[in-house]
């Protein structure tokens, strides 16, 4: 029996029945007794996912080195094939999006390739809610060229910890001495969605590259990075793209920067037929495929070209469309289900600010995540008192968000349910 409201589990009954993306969860799997809502750290296994693989290691098997020129899809074509769709998905023309690397190497690829300290502008503008290794990676990027990595890092301050405010990031951007700024997209912990077209206008009207992390919003929204202006972009795909535990990242590279040294230099920097011709140093820096460095991952590359084709099949529009109305009925549910449980709403309200998943505060978050993952319910909890609730418009139903509402609620009634009150709880 759920303790939710029969209009409001109605109401999930009904988004389902129209929900025209609903037929897309039969290509994941879905395991008995787990209520899976965490498309925002690691996305389902799709079917076509774990065929993609393992076609790729029966031609590992069977074809042996081969397999780089005569698999089904020759392993050699897989990174343009695969960085096209990615151009697609992210609002860029093909040779402007490629697969390589990790997300954080992405980054340390794009500030060696662009950060360019010259003329008084030395510093790279980030804020304070950054995701740990973006901070890590422009701090040792600094100090790697040899500058303070604590008084050229300009970081923008939250007001109230969880959000940032555009306008105080666009005053940050009249320190004259910022060459670059680095944002993300979504903010991890709160769900923020910034203004990207906005900051990207206001970065260039002062002479300011930009960039962005879109870890959080790659895969759940469309994005439209050419025709917006955006510098460079850089993200990973095992998130709401679904390719699987540290698939391969992704980049960003807006033409105007193209023909550029990369950075962090390879021999697929070069064209092809140019990766073995001797000691001449990088024959042609093209467009965004020069940036991937050395050998495609293939194996990790594989889960996603399975993955790749669903999110087209379903387009961003669509996958937006369903992901708001998701959020919202988590939102509705949680302002109007759950009065006076101690629980507040960390992620703005306005869509237009939401990214793809619902973040709230709860003081005793860590046990409440503990508890609820027990249960079945796959959500996760970030230091010290907030937990994220990541609905997959692809692969989950309303009826999922429902679920784990109740839950919350009945965890949150029940006396001595968050029993380890008190004590310092095991980060789940
Ligand atoms: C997930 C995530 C990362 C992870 O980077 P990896 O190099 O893939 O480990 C980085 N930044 C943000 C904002 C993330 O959400």
């Amino acid at each position: 029996m759920s303790l939710l409201s029969e209009s409001f589990l109605q109401r999930a009954n009904n988004a389902d029945a129209v929900d025209p993306l609903a037929p897309l969860a039969e290509k994941f799997y879905r395991r008995e007794g787990v209520n899976y809502l965490l498309g925002n750290s690691l996305g389902p296994l799709s079917k076509a996912s774990e065929s993609s693989l393992l076609r790729v290691i029966e031609e590992w098997k069977t074809l042996g080195v081969r397999g780089w020129e005569a698999g089904a899809e020759p392993w050699f074509i897989w990174t343009e094939k695969l960085s096209a769709q990615i151009a697609q998905i992210v609002g860029a023309a093909p040779e402007e999006a490629v697969l390589a690397n990790s997300l954080t190497v992405n980054l340390h690829q794009l500030l060696g390739t662009l950060f360019k300290p010259a003329g008084g502008r030395q510093k790279i503008l980030t804020h304070e809610l950054t995701f740990p290794s973006d901070r890590y990676a422009l701090q040792g990027h600094l100090g790697m060229r040899g500058l303070d990595p604590v008084k050229n890092l300009v970081t923008v301050s939250s007001e109230d910890g969880l959000t940032l405010d555009e306008d105080v990031i666009i005053e940050s951007m009249s320190d004259r001495e910022v060459q670059m700024a680095v944002l993300p997209s979504v903010l991890y912990r709160s769900g923020q969605l910034l203004d990207l077209p906005l900051l990207t206008e206001a970065a260039h009207e002062r002479g300011i590259l930009i960039g962005f992390d879109l870890a959080h919003s790659v895969g759940v929204m469309p994005h439209q990075l050419s025709e917006w202006g955006v510098d460079f972009a850089f993200f990973c795909t095992y998130k709401f793209l679904n390719g699987g535990p540290g698939s391969v990242g992704g980049i960003y590279l807006n033409k105007r920067h193209f023909g550029k040294a990369p950075g962090l230099a390879g021999w697929f920097s070069a064209a092809p037929e140019k990766r073995f011709t001797g000691h001449e140093f990088l024959p042609d820096c093209g467009n965004a495929l020069a940036l991937q460095t050395g050998t495609p991952a293939i194996l990790s590359l594989a889960p996603l070209e399975g993955a790749l084709g669903i999110t087209l099949e379903a387009g961003l529009e669509g996958i937006r469309e369903k992901s708001l109305k998701m959020t919202q009925f988590l939102i509705d549910g949680l302002q109007n289900e759950m009065k006076g449980l101690g629980v507040a709403i960390a992620t703005p309200l306005e869509p237009e600010r939401r990214g793809g998943h619902v973040a709230i505060l709860h003081d005793d978050a860590a046990n409440l995540a503990k508890v609820l993952r027990e249960s079945g319910v796959i959500v996760d909890f970030r230091a010290p008192n907030l937990i994220r609730i990541a609905p997959s418009p692809l692969f989950n139903r309303f009826v999922d968000c429902a679920s784990a509402l109740g839950q919350i609620k009945k965890i949150l009634t029940t006396e001595g349910c968050l029993g380890l009150q008190g004590e310092t709880a095991l980060v789940p």
